[in-house]
């Protein structure tokens, strides 16, 4: 007779008291001489915890003001690279290093790098403009970074003479390419979240709750963009909603954790998430939330500050990185 098989719990499937470990992270904190820095899009438990919280440009921003020697980073894996890259001397530890991103993982360096070497021979003279969820190396390849907070002003200062090679996102690109005048070259990437929301939904819950407005990131596709009465990143959305006194009721398509900061910074409103939609059967569904932001936990930042890993470690590519990203996002 063979014997039943007992599996034992793995360490994320013992339950924890989050407030238990909340307590632990605090502490954990002051003994390793760490700061924790948080992207908007993960869970509302990391953002309260967190010493910095933000969107890409504000938290690479923030974390070369870190004064502690190591930076714990609540977000997906090009960001934790960025803050690496810009903070050398800073240990960088990440909950999850599988935390990716699709929109980055659209857009590999070696691919990248043909398709310039295949326009060059086209005798194309142009300059590549990288959305910030790229990997560093796809940032050395590029000229300029932008984040959705800062196109604009980055767009501005490319030559008018050279042609623009946008990526990897091709809505945003599509957006930038509209409101700047440029034309530009696209490459075909986007986000699993921003791709999916279901423009039926949205259209009915507008009907539904009269004199709602409709915020979106412009990482969604045109034909959202087309219905929103605002379109901006997610550091943009909160500081709009903070700026309109009268309680009013906010459609936001962008990830679902940043409803959080936005009750936060504006709790006279309403927020109600736009929802996503599954391209196989067509029904609505919980894409709307990033599976990649939320690979980080309570318990992982926690393992992470007690041991001291994983760390975001420097690669030979970093320093070609270093240069388009100071360029672009600390020098004016
Ligand atoms: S929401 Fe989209 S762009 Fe942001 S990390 Fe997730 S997959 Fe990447």
């Amino acid at each position: 007779m063979s014997l039943p098989i007992v599996m034992s719990p793995t360490p994320t499937d013992v339950y924890e008291d989050p407030l238990d470990v909340m307590d632990e992270i605090d502490r954990l904190k002051i003994e390793k001489d760490a700061t924790i820095l948080a992207h908007f899009y993960v869970d509302g438990d990391l953002q309260d915890i967190a010493d910095f919280t933000g969107d890409s440009l504000k938290l690479a921003r923030d974390a070369t003001k870190v004064t502690t020697g190591t930076i714990v980073f609540c977000g997906v894996h090009f960001m934790g690279e960025s803050a690496k890259i810009l903070s050398p001397q800073k240990k960088v530890l990440m909950p999850d290093l599988l935390a990716g991103c699709s929109l980055a993982e659209s857009c590999p360096a070696d691919k990248l790098a043909a398709y310039q070497q295949e326009l060059r021979a086209q005798g194309r003279d142009f300059q590549t403009v990288a959305y910030i969820n790229t990997s560093a190396a796809v940032k050395a390849l590029c000229d300029w970074i932008v984040t959705s907070g800062n196109a604009r002003e980055i767009i501005d200062r490319v030559p008018a003479d050279k042609e623009i090679l946008f990526v990897p996102d091709q809505h945003l690109g599509r957006y930038l390419s509209a409101v700047t005048g440029r034309p530009m070259i696209l490459w075909p990437g986007s986000c699993m979240v921003h791709e999916v929301f279901s423009i039926q939904d949205m259209l009915r819950a507008k009907k539904n709750y009269p004199g709602s407005k409709i915020m979106a990131h412009p990482e969604c596709p045109a034909n959202i963009l087309e219905h929103a009465d605002i379109i901006g990143g997610t550091e943009k959305m909160r500081k709009h909603v903070a700026a309109v006194a009268e309680p009013t009721t906010f459609l936001v398509a962008t990830e679902a954790n940043m409803i959080h900061p936005l009750q936060k910074a504006a709790p006279q409103h309403t927020f109600i998430p736009v929802a996503g939609i599954m391209s196989s059967s067509g029904e609505t569904c919980a894409c709307n939330r990033c599976p990649h932001m939320a690979r980080n936990t309570l318990q992982k930042v926690r393992d992470c500050l007690r041991d001291g890993k994983p760390e975001i470690v420097w690669q030979p590519y970093f320093a070609q990185a270093e240069a388009v990203l100071r360029r672009s996002l600390l020098e004016g």
